[in-house]
């Protein structure tokens, strides 16, 4: 960030997330698991990339998992898979407050984004307005499961099934998220994972997974990632690399171990912000639907003045973080389909009014309650 320094001294700032902290909560078992990794010298493919596959396929709730490169990678392959390579004429129904890899993955795969506004309690698709979109070119809906909580899945399959449209999650953001009691991928024809560092699950550079309980459409999206390979020379279609590092699936193995408990850990810090700022006028806090469990990727509240208010926290040694501060259908990058502000009134109200508060697992209940007091005070005055 731009600017004066703030005041505080850098071991008392609180960081929106702690990678370091993450990482000396399970040092040993993580640095063994790498070295057994460099001795086998398995860089691509190999033991902890097929077991890691089983592994977090089970814990998705059983059918098959495709490992790739990244979460976009993960979209794009499953839109390609599931859609056929596009033209750019078909349309995918998707929202315009996610991160642009969910639009590239829309456009990387040759279809359109088509966006629609959101739920302004939970920042999620308003399925009512997902609705209005669907034409004669709808081929896709893309739920973006937003700061860990799941889009209403029964009402997306539902809207799907009018035109036997494909349902590709956004699960970036949402492992271990449920909705009425359902896992990202248990109701869609897939659920695409990042294993970006910052994620709930992530590794140590990049990664992601295609979740989804057809075997052979995992099959396929591991081969399209994998250069369309059968086997070393041969080649049934013209692929892709995009693979999951063998270090970073011995990562990934022992972290998904501890990611039901480091979930558990980011439910109970937001039920410690929802207790220290209840009642205090002027912020919202995140609102949870009946039918969801949230795993808290981010703890977003809004307010009037979010600018101000987010330097003041700044300023105060407090990592706060913006998701997003600009809407995709205002980004430059997509001029060219013809979106202008005011198109979407709540994701641009929403854009001006969220705030990121820190929030991992390793996080303490006297560092919550300094970022609760640091927001008191900065709303206050
Ligand atoms: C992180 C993220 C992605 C993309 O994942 P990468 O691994 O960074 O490619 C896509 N969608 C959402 C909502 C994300 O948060």
């Amino acid at each position: 960030m731009i600017g004066r320094p703030s005041s505080v001294d850098e071991d008392d700032r609180i960081p929106l997330v702690d990678l370091r902290a993450s990482y000396h909560s399970h040092q040993k078992e993580l640095d063994a698991a790498v070295s057994a990794c460099l001795e086998r010298a398995s860089f691509i493919g190999g033991e902890d990339h097929t077991a890691f596959a089983g592994e977090f396929s089970d814990w998705c709730g059983g059918g098959a998992v495709a490992l790739v490169g990244n979460g976009t990678d993960a979209l794009t392959l499953a839109l390609i898979e599931v859609l056929g390579q596009g033209d750019g004429s078909g349309e995918v129904i998707t929202v315009s407050n996610t991160f642009i890899g969910t639009t590239e993955a829309i456009t990387g795969a040759g279809y359109r984004p088509v966006f629609v506004d959101i739920d302004p309690d939970t920042c999620l698709m308003n399925i009512d307005l997902a609705r209005a979109a669907v034409n004669e070119r709808s081929r896709a809906i893309v739920p973006v499961h937003l700061y860990g909580q799941m889009v209403p899945m029964d009402q997306v399959m539902d809207l799907a099934s009018i035109r036997g449209m494909a349902v590709i999650e956004d699960a970036a953001q949402a492992h271990g998220a449920t909705w009425q009691g359902k896992n990202p991928g248990a109701l869609g024809d897939a659920a695409c994972f990042s294993f970006y560092p910052g994620k709930n699950l992530g590794a140590w550079g990049d990664g992601g997974a295609v979740f989804t309980r057809d075997k052979d459409l995992a099959m396929r999206i591991s081969m399209r990632a994998n250069h369309g390979r059968l086997d070393k020379y041969h080649h049934a279609l013209e692929g892709v690399n995009s693979r999951l590092d063998g270090i970073q699936a011995a990562v990934l193995r022992v972290k998904l171990r501890y990611i039901d408990e480091w979930n558990r850990a980011r439910r109970e810090i937001s039920s410690w912000y929802k207790e220290l700022l209840a009642g205090l006028g002027g912020i919202q806090l995140p609102v949870t639907a009946t039918d969801a469990e949230s795993v808290y990727h981010l703890y977003v509240v809004q307010m009037e003045d979010r600018d101000i208010v987010c330097k003041k926290m700044h300023d105060k040694g407090i990592g706060v973080g913006i998701h997003y501060p600009i809407p995709l259908h205002l980004q430059p990058a997509y001029a060219g389909l013809g979106y202008r502000s005011g198109d979407f009134p709540q994701t641009e109200a929403v854009m001006s009014r969220v705030l990121s508060l820190p929030v991992f697992p390793e996080m303490r209940r006297d560092q919550v309650e300094r970022v609760a007091r640091a927001l008191i005070e900065s709303i206050e005055k």
